[in-house]
């Protein structure tokens, strides 16, 4: 936590400080999780405020910052600005609601916020990129629950089950084993729903010849995983087939293009061309893939408009899909680390079509 807190404040100028109010943010800089909080960093000093359901836990655990009991928040951070002679603070601006850049405004006189200075976003951005190998283990522990609960699953897609069951089920099961919850609300559609990228499982019963689509991930010391895979319940036509061997092909594309200093846009391309090639162009609407930690979207991304090259360490989803709108859709996803080399695979559950 040491070394992320000294990152950040290599971005402090003379007179600034830096304020992180967003979950994930508090989090990556402290270790400690809590739904309400604040970290203050200046030049001299790093503050957790977090209120009194918090406390006890907080002061025990959290190493390298100040721990310190919220009472009136602007005003315990306005007292420390004023000591240090701090003029400007710096904010995540894609996290910090209007209201509270209004609240801050009003209550640290003589404090310049700017809603445009993004420095904060963009290092924190930077460092959560680069995961560290402890990071990686716990994605890791989080990813091996999620292909064992995909195990699990696959004997209990039956036909008569509904959307919904199947969710709650697939959900029990790996928080039983040790999620600390869901990384975001699992999606299970079947038959003509699967060509819904997004849709919610609902009270559809499977039924043979359904393509089942479920995309799902646990949470293991807050960092998430994130997988997708699509079956057959019993039997697949000839054009599911065709469909579901072209997204298979086009994430092998994808991968083989996947390496640190190759920007997102040309993983996209690969996948984007095979899938083009094969006749369904306009059915794969989504980016190709996002970058998974702490939140289950974070920078980089595989996009058609990710021109940054990636760094190594980063994990990234690779997640191509072919929606066919009223009658069916695949998606296959993986997530997968970067590296100089080329990536590692940190999903190990069957690709091939499986009829269950
Ligand atoms: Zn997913
Ligand atoms: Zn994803």
């Amino acid at each position: 936590m040491y070394t992320r807190i000294e990152a950040v404040r290599s971005v402090l100028q003379a007179g600034e400080a830096a304020l992180i109010l967003s979950g994930p943010g508090r989090r990556y800089l402290t270790g400690y999780p809590s739904s309400e909080g604040a970290v203050l960093l200046t030049a001299k000093r790093a503050c957790l405020y977090v209120d009194f359901r918090y406390i006890e836990k907080a002061r025990a655990t959290v190493q390298h910052v100040e721990v310190i009991q919220t009472e009136r928040l602007s005003a315990q951070i306005g007292s420390v600005l004023q000591e240090e002679g701090i003029t400007h603070l710096l904010v995540e601006t894609e996290e910090m609601s209007l209201a509270q850049l209004f609240r801050y405004r009003k209550a640290l006189e003589g404090i310049s916020i700017d809603a445009e200075d993004d420095r904060l976003d963009r290092i924190l951005e930077k460092l959560r990129a680069q995961k560290t190998p402890q990071e990686l283990t716990s994605i890791r522990a989080a990813q091996a629950l999620t292909d064992e609960t995909f195990t699990y699953i696959l004997d209990r897609l039956t036909p008569g089950r509904t959307e919904r069951d199947v969710m709650l089920d697939m959900e029990y099961h790996m928080r039983r084993a040790g999620s600390e919850g869901v990384a975001f609300d699992l999606i299970v559609v079947s038959g003509k729903n699967s060509s819904l990228p997004h849709g919610v499982p609902g009270a559809r019963a499977l039924a043979r010849g359904d393509f089942v689509t479920m995309d799902f991930g646990a949470v293991i010391d807050g960092y998430c995983s994130d997988m997708t895979r699509t079956v057959a319940i019993g039997t697949a036509d000839e054009e599911q087939r065709r469909v579901y061997a072209t997204v298979l092909q086009a994430q092998e594309a994808a991968f083989s293009h996947l390496r640190a200093g190759v920007p997102g846009c040309e993983v996209d391309r690969a996948a984007r061309e095979v899938i083009d090639g094969a006749g369904y162009a306009g059915c794969f609407g989504h980016a190709l893939g996002h970058s998974v930690g702490l939140a289950i979207h974070e920078s980089p991304t595989c996009s058609p408009r990710s021109e940054a090259p990636l760094p190594a360490g980063t994990v990234m989803t690779v997640e191509p899909g072919i929606y066919l709108p009223d009658r069916f859709g695949v998606r296959i996803e993986d997530m997968a680390v970067v590296t100089d080399a080329g990536y590692e695979n940190l999903t190990h559950s069957e690709k091939r079509l499986l009829l269950v």
